[in-house]
């Protein structure tokens, strides 16, 4: 059974793909474990880990944790997807069992959640209009602006910590329920600067008329999210992550989806 299950695995993981997992899923029959199988969780709107492109869901991420998945006992069941801070409510709740959405592990959320081990790194990045006059070099240069972020995300913390209440006002803080929204305000005018992980901000400045101002060094890294007491998954996208570095895979979906 194990065997078989493997060389199918290995079968299905040189297809590639989405219908791998619908055809793993497929096989399994009625009555599969719950406990052998994964349903992810996502926020899209944070290209390129994570958006929609003609109604699916595509990214690094995606590709990432399905090939990581892949390499494990699990069966992978498919996305969900949230607002980014509904994302470890619904961990918690069970409605999920991973969280796939280019979050920063932090000791706040480590109160909540595990995560994997790290796989990217990123700094924070401070973005404006493309067109516009407004070319702050330093987080004092923000200085009673309206500044936008995406709520429950490492950019509001800087915003929080960093900015209101010593260089902006609290009502100077527009916070938006996903990334595109606030990007959107900025492109009309209705917040001066949006805070945002910096290969977010390069893939929006790549496709919108918007750039990086400056960047603000944070040294965060991004995990997948699991629940607490769940050793089993947590391990096992662990060595699941090692393979798929070890394989070449990692390189491949960094080079598709960063140009690295
Ligand atoms: N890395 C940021 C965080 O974890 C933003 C993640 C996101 O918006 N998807 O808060």
């Amino acid at each position: 059974m194990s065997e078989s299950n493997l060389s199918r695995r290995k079968y299905l993981a040189s297809v590639g793909g989405t219908a791998v997992a619908l055809s793993v899923a497929g096989c399994s029959g009625g009555g599969g474990g719950s406990s052998q199988t994964i349903t992810a969780g996502t926020a899209p709107g944070f290209p390129p880990f994570e958006m929609k492109e003609g109604g699916e869901l595509v990214g690094f991420d995606i590709d990432l944790l399905e090939a990581v998945v892949n390499e494990t006992d699990y069966e992978f069941e498919g996305w969900e997807e949230f607002e980014f801070d509904s994302l470890i409510p619904a961990l918690t709740n069970n409605n999920i069992d991973v969280i796939a959405a280019g979050m920063t592990i932090n000791d706040e959320r480590d109160q909540t959640i595990d995560f994997s081990d790290p796989y990217y790194s990123s700094d924070q990045a401070i973005v404006v209009r493309a067109d516009g006059d407004f070319s702050p070099g330093a987080l004092g240069d923000l200085s009673d602006r309206p500044i936008g972020a995406q709520k429950g995300t490492t950019g509001e913390g800087v915003v929080q910590d960093e900015l209101v209440g010593d260089v902006i006002t609290e009502n100077q803080y527009n916070a938006y329920d996903n990334y595109v929204l606030a990007i959107q305000d900025l492109e009309n005018g209705n917040v001066d600067a949006v805070v945002i992980d910096v290969p977010v901000a390069e893939t929006f400045a790549a496709n919108r008329p918007v750039e990086v101002a400056f960047t603000y060094e944070t040294g965060e890294q991004f995990g997948f999210g699991v629940r607490t007491d769940d050793d089993a998954r947590q391990s096992a996208l662990n060595d699941g992550l090692a393979a798929v570095r070890e394989s070449g895979t990692y390189q491949e979906l960094t080079g598709e989806w960063f140009g690295q």
